[in-house]
């Protein structure tokens, strides 16, 4: 007898969190490992931030709350998505979720049945895929072009279109690639999604991670056409370093709100309770340290890009958000594995291979580390593609 689902046997695990915790074991056995695959912001949550859930836990908040989350997050959510990214949500039409992964696979599990094809351009974050598979719907890949920055046009998508299309999977800050999209760009999709009546599941989650002239533009913010088909995926990992504490939050009409709290309601209820008082903090409080670390990345991102423009055999797009950079190693020759393999064996530089994000010429590297990190990481990757 086959023990395991039909949908589920032929899943992989997540490489992005195996590579991590293999070069964190690798540090931690005494392997001078310079770690440039986590997607994880290298700074700890700001103290006020812990110092509420602290107090939360103190004072005995330690029992369920609504499924969809206290009301006080909903309402400051709600605000926040109002005054921030100019999209009008109630309170009842968000649902706080364990982490934007989570937030991710209920909106998908709440509107995709099998047989339904949901696009994914790609390069794409690894997780999408798996989740669509998870729900025997159809992932189909649409490919985008380093040359038009890794996004996908509007006709890029009409191309992809079929009669079971369902839905359609924006990530913008992307992660691999660190694409931002203009509002025209969205606006384009947007509509051809509109003329279908397609879901868009804009997962926004690097959204305060954007340098330089670029701007996050929420796809919900467009029309009240495309926020009737947007379900906006967001939370607290990436702005606040808060990756442990697994808060993210989905907002969408009052339907797939309330399927999504049906969904949650019988797999994990809330998310944590005292956490929840720790998302308050972060949402109602002075937001200047969000400033502090996107200028740390920026000059990070500034280094790498000026490293990585002289270095042989590779190519690279400027990333206008989030923290990464996906590099082009098709001139080595080498594939994105077994490159990343050596890399990690030779040189003890941790990345992750493209074929992660569906693209077998490409490498991820993050620069949520710190410089001397990344600077000792990138003399070894140039002294790898010298030999290659
Ligand atoms: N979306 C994207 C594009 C991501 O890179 C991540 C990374 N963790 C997530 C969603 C999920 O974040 P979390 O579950 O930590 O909120
Ligand atoms: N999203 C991050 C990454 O792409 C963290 C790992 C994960 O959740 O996949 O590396």
């Amino acid at each position: 007898m086959d023990f395991i689902a039909e949908t589920i046997a032929d899943l992989s695990p997540s490489l992005t969190l195996s590579i991590t915790s293999q070069a964190k074991q690798m540090r931690e056995d005494g392997i001078d490992v310079c770690g440039l695959a986590a997607g994880e912001p290298d700074f700890d949550t700001p103290q006020h931030i812990k110092n509420a859930a602290i107090d939360a836990l103190q004072d005995g908040e330690t029992k369920y709350t609504a499924v969809a989350g206290l009301k006080a997050l909903r309402m400051g959510l709600a605000k926040k998505l109002k005054e921030e990214n100019q999209i009008n949500y109630e309170p009842d039409e968000i649902v706080v979720n364990c982490g934007a992964k989570h937030s991710c696979f209920n909106a998908i599990m709440a509107c995709c049945d099998a047989g339904d094809e949901v696009i994914i351009p790609s390069p794409y974050w690894t997780s999408y895929p798996e989740m669509v598979n998870a729900v025997g719907a159809k992932p189909v890949f649409a490919e985008t072009k380093q040359e038009n920055n890794w996004k996908i046009t509007a006709e890029e998508f009409d191309n992809a279109m079929t009669g079971s299309t369902k839905m359609i999977i924006i990530n913008s800050p992307n992660n691999p690639t660190g694409a931002v999209y203009t509002r025209e760009e969205l606006a384009a999709i947007g509509e051809v999604a509109a003329s279908e009546d397609i879901l868009i599941l804009s997962d926004e989650i690097y959204e305060k991670l954007v340098y330089g002239e670029s701007k996050h533009v929420s796809m919900a913010s467009i029309s009240d056409e495309i926020r009737r088909l947007t379900i906006t995926i967001n939370g607290f990992s990436k702005a606040y370093s808060m990756t442990g504490w697994r808060l993210g939050y989905t907002a969408a009409i009052k339907e797939i709100a309330d399927a999504i709290d049906t969904i949650q309601s019988h797999s994990t209820s809330n998310p944590t309770t005292f956490a929840q008082f720790g998302a308050i903090a972060a949402l109602t409080s002075d937001q200047s340290e969000i400033d502090d670390m996107v200028e740390e990345y920026n000059i990070r991102r500034q280094y790498v890009l000026g490293r990585l423009n002289t270095i042989a055999n590779i190519s690279t797009i400027e990333p206008e958000g989030a923290f990464y950079f996906l590099i082009n190693i098709e001139k080595t020759g080498i594939k994105s594995v077994n490159f990343s393999e050596k890399l990690l064996s030779r040189m003890q530089v941790a990345t992750i291979p493209g074929v992660a994000f569906g693209n077998d010429q490409t490498i991820r590297i993050s620069y949520a580390t710190s410089l001397p990190i990344i600077k000792e990481g990138l003399d070894r990757l140039e002294e790898f593609c010298r030999a290659h």
